[in-house]
C-alpha cells in the first residue's frame, strides 16, 4: 500500500532517506525545509565565502532531479507537529497530513546567554542564512574574534584570514580541540593556527560583548579581564539538535529526539535521523548524538529500508571522521581518546615539518589496534576500517602501511620513516611488506 511520507529537513540525512525511499518504493514523498528549496552541501559553506565556489556548485543534484524522481519539495517552516491528527503545521497557517513522518531537522548553533550576544556582528555559522549574514557582517571589518575551539571555529578563522581580516581566536581548552585530540596533535594544530597569523588565545573564555551606539559589537571582554576591540564575533561553541518546534508534541526528547536503533521515536510511524536524533542506547562505542555528515547519510539510508518493510537496525561499524585545519587534513578511524586509557598504548610519529603525523592506539595486552589518527597525508578508508574489523596488531599495521597509502603513485611516502621510528622505539626490526601498496596488490 502506498504511504504518504513527510520528511522535515532537506539536509544530508533527510535527502538520503528520500532518495533511498524512492529507490525502494512508489510511496508519496514530501521533503520540507525552511532553509533552502534544494539540498546543498553544508560542509562546503566556507568555500563560498572564500570565493572557491558559488552556492550553485554546492548542490549535488540538478534542480530537475526532484521532480523527475517524484519527490515533492516544500519550502516552509514547521511550527508544530500534531501527532494525534497526523498533521504537520506550517508557520503560514497551512498544514499537510502524513502516514509516516521523518524528523531530520539537524542542529542549530549554541549560544550561552552572554551579555551582548545579540549585538549586530555577533553570529554563529550553521545555516545558509548565517553565511549570508557573515558576508554582510564582515564587510569592511578589520578585527574579529572567534569563540570556541572546534571544527566550525577554525573554519570561521580560515574564512576570515582568506580575506586578510585579523582574527583573535578564544579557546577555553589548554590546546586546540584537546577534548578530542591527544596533546601532540592538538599542539601541532596550535602551531599551525599561529602560522596562519591567527592570534590564538588558549585557556581564554568570552565573558561579555560590548556594543556601540548603533547596536554593533565594538569589543569583547575575556575571562582574564582583557578587552579586545573587534567589529565581528563568530560564536562557534558547538551545536545542539534543532527540536524546539516539537515542544508539547508528545514526541519524547532529551537533548535530541529520543530514538531506538531503528530510529523509532515513542510515537508510532514517527522517526528521527541525523543531527537531531539521540539514541537511547547508542551503538557500541558511539555517542548518543552523532553530528557529522557521513553518519547522517547512513541514518537516512538505513531508515529508508525500515520504512519500506526491510526492518534494519543502525549498525554503523567503526567510527570515522575527517576534517581540515587550514592546510592540514585530518582523518580518524576507530577510537582515539584524548587521554590515553590505562589499557591502551600508542605509537606516535611526527614528520620534521611539524605538519604531518600519524598515531596508532592499541591494546596493551594483545596489541590489537583500536584507533588511527593521521594528519597531513591520507590513508585509504577501506584498508584502515578493515584492519580494525580484522583486529590486526600494531606490528601488522606498521608493516602493511603502504597498503593504506591513498595514492602511492602521486603521494609522498612516509612509511619508511614511520617504520624506522617504530623499530627504534620498540627494539624490533620490522620491514615494510608491500612498498607499492594497492598497485602491488593488483599486480600480484
Ligand atoms: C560550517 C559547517 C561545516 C561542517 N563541516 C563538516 C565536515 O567537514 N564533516 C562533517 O562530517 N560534518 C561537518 N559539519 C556537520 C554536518 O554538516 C552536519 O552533521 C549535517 O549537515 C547534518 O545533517 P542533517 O541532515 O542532520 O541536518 P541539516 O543539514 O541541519 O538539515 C536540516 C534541515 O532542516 C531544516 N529545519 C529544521 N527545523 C525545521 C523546521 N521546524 N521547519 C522547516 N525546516 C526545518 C533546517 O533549516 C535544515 O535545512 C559541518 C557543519 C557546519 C555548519
Amino acid at each position: 500500500m502506498s504511504k504518504n511520507i513527510v520528511i522535515i529537513g532537506n539536509g544530508i540525512s533527510g535527502i538520503t532517506c528520500a532518495r533511498h525511499l524512492r529507490k525502494l518504493s512508489k510511496h508519496r514523498i514530501t521533503v520540507v525545509s525552511a532553509e533552502t528549496e534544494y539540498f546543498f552541501s553544508r560542509t562546503a559553506l566556507m568555500y563560498i565565502y572564500m570565493g572557491h565556489m558559488k552556492f550553485e556548485h554546492t548542490k549535488p543534484y540538478e534542480d530537475f532531479f526532484w521532480e523527475k524522481n517524484k519527490i515533492d519539495l516544500v519550502k516552509k517552516f514547521v511550527n508544530k507537529v500534531d501527532t494525534k491528527n497526523k498533521l504537520v503545521l506550517f508557520s503560514d497557517g497551512s498544514s499537510i497530513g502524513y502516514d509516516t513522518l521523518v524528523l531530520a531537522t539537524g542542529s542549530k548553533s549554541n549560544k550561552f546567554d552572554w551579555p551582548g550576544q545579540d549585538f549586530k556582528g555577533v553570529q554563529g555559522l550553521y545555516h545558509l542564512q548565517d553565511l549570508e549574514n557573515m558576508e554582510e557582517n564582515t564587510k569592511g571589518v578589520s578585527s574579529t574574534v572567534i569563540v570556541g575551539g572546534g571544527l566550525i571555529g577554525i573554519e570561521m578563522a580560515e574564512m576570515l584570514r582568506s580575506r586578510n581580516i585579523a582574527v583573535t581566536f578564544l579557546v577555553r581548552e589548554k590546546n586546540f580541540w584537546d577534548n578530542i585530540l591527544p596533546v601532540e596533535e592538538a599542539k601541532m594544530i596550535n602551531r599551525h593556527i599561529g602560522e596562519h597569523h591567527v592570534d590564538l588565545r588558549l585557556e581564554t573564555e568570552l565573558k561579555e560583548i560590548k556594543g556601540d551606539s548603533t547596536g554593533r559589537v565594538s569589543s569583547i571582554f575575556t575571562n582574564n579581564g582583557e578587552e579586545i576591540p573587534c567589529q565581528f564575533v563568530g560564536l562557534a561553541v558547538g551545536v545542539s539538535p534543532n527540536i524546539d518546534f516539537l515542544k508539547n508534541s508528545g514526541i519524547e526528547t532529551d537533548r535530541g529526539i529520543l530514538v531506538n536503533e531503528f530510529f523509532e521515536t515513542n510515537i508510532p510511524y514517527i522517526y528521527a535521523i541525523g543531527d537531531c536524533a539521540q539514541f537511547k542506547t547508542p551503538p557500541n562505542g558511539r555517542k548518543p548524538i552523532e553530528q557529522v555528515w557521513y553518519t547522517g547519510r547512513m541514518h537516512g539510508e538505513t531508515l529508508a529500508k525500515t520504512i519500506c518493510g526491510q526492518r534494519s537496525a543502525y549498525s554503523p561499524g567503526h567510527w570515522f571522521n575527517s576534517a581540515k585545519f587550514f592546510d592540514i587534513e585530518y582523518q580518524t578511524y576507530g577510537v582515539i581518546n584524548a587521554q590515553q586509557k590505562d589499557s591502551e598504548e600508542s605509537f606516535y610519529w611526527e614528520h620534521s615539518s611539524g605538519k604531518i603525523n600519524f598515531r596508532i592506539v592499541y591494546d596493551k595486552k594483545d596489541k590489537t589496534i583500536t584507533g588511527i589518527n593521521v594528519f597531513g597525508f591520507r590513508l585509504r578508508h577501506e584498508v584502515c576500517d578493515g584492519w580494525l574489523t580484522e583486529k590486526r596488531t600494531v606490528d601488522y599495521v606498521i608493516e602493511h602501511l603502504p597498503k593504506a597509502n591513498f595514492d602511492p603513485e602521486f603521494h609522498k611516502q612516509y612509511e619508511p620513516e614511520i617504520i624506522e621510528r617504530y623499530n627504534k622505539q620498540s627494539g624490533k626490526s620490522l620491514k615494510l611488506k608491500s612498498r607499492k601498496g594497492l598497485l602491488a596488490t593488483f599486480l600480484k
